[in-house]
């Protein structure tokens, strides 16, 4: 059987007759973006690329990890003390994952910069190197003295936080659903509200495709141990909607026989072990998607299940069965798009 996810809401947006669709792709922050609209007359690629190699540079010269001089860059390396004033579009993204960081109890932390470069996930040492070798009890314990999201003394009004010294803000599982909804706001800004948006694997589609259909995507299903059978095929029309998912088998570290998946658990430090092969979240926001389904992603089926029904988000655990099965849990607020 076969699922089909649905939006409650349609905007009204009408299909554009004798609309040519056009497409542009590239790279960003590690991985790959790529834009799809319809439109009637010339497909103006160029001002389309440029739009959004703008919007997509402005979230990385900010929120970066990797760029060198990055906004986030400067403030992980600025001595113990000092008050930064952020720009505006760090400080939403900032905002958005503080109040995240609150209501999940710290299962997502912004801050946790230094727990997952540990682990090999930030920009250096890699997983991926030669020789890395998982850290120590030790060095857990130390970097677990600097990741209190509370410490940033965070001043909304003034766009203020304060570095209380060796705190890494770390981006990762927010900026890129940010910068979907920016390059989508963005198209819209220019006249082009029938798009569909995706950066590494995080989408939003808006408005309608030639002939009156959504923008209809798959999601992207786990793989099955060897004959198990395959989970049923779960397609979203994105009208006004966005999905984000995270993942156990992508980007994955395996020592010893032990998978560790690029996420960890802030509370204790540790790369999550609960199970759970994917959370894929729809929201009408891709940031919100990106957040909750990395927040939802550490917490695990039971606590994540009961935590997104509180806040009517739409969420599809898939869990790793003890015997290989894969089985799937939905909340009511995905029950409900589902028909
Ligand atoms: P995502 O693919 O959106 O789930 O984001 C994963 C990335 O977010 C990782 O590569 C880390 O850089 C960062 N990260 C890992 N664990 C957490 C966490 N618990 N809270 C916030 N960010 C995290
Ligand atoms: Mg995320």
């Amino acid at each position: 059987m076969n699922r089909v996810l649905v939006p409650l809401h349609l905007d009204g947006a009408m299909p554009l007759l004798g609309a040519q669709a056009h497409r542009l792709d590239g790279q960003t922050m590690g991985t790959t973006w790529q834009v799809r609209w319809e439109a009637v007359g010339p497909a103006h690629a160029e001002p389309v690329r440029a739009a959004v190699q703008e919007e997509l540079d402005l979230v990385v010269a900010q929120m970066s990890t990797w760029l060198p001089g990055s906004d986030l860059d400067r403030f992980n390396r600025a001595p113990p003390g000092t008050p930064h004033t952020l720009p505006e579009a760090m400080a939403e993204v900032l905002q958005a994952a503080l109040w995240l960081a609150e209501v999940s109890g710290g299962a997502f932390n912004p801050a946790a910069g230094a727990l997952v470069n540990l682990w090999g996930f930030g920009p250096s040492p890699r997983y991926t190197d030669p020789g890395f070798a998982p850290p120590t009890h030790e060095a857990v314990q130390s970097a677990l003295r600097h990741h209190d999201w509370r410490a940033l003394r965070w001043d909304g009004a003034h766009r203020q936080v304060h570095q209380p010294g060796g705190l890494l803000l770390d981006f990762s599982a927010i900026a890129k659903g940010y910068a979907v909804d920016r390059v989508s706001r963005r198209l819209t800004g220019m006249g082009l509200p029938h798009s569909l948006v995706e950066v590494g694997g995080e989408l939003r589609g808006e408005g309608l495709r030639l002939g009156g259909q959504p923008w209809w995507v798959g999601l992207e299903s786990p793989p099955v141990a060897q004959g198990r059978q395959p989970l049923p095929t779960t397609r979203v029309a994105l009208h006004g909607l966005c999905v984000a998912t995270s993942g156990d088998y992508r980007r994955v570290y395996t020592h010893g026989g032990a998978r560790w998946p690029h996420t960890i658990d802030p509370r204790n430090g540790r790369p999550v072990a609960n199970g759970l092969a994917s959370v894929s979240v729809l929201h009408a926001e891709c940031l919100w998607a990106d957040a909750w389904s990395t927040a939802l992603t550490v917490l695990g089926r039971e606590e994540g299940m009961a935590l997104a029904t509180t806040h009517r988000i739409a969420a599809l655990f898939v869990q790793r069965e003890p015997d290989g099965r894969l089985t799937e849990t939905l909340t009511p607020a995905m029950e409900e798009l589902a028909g």
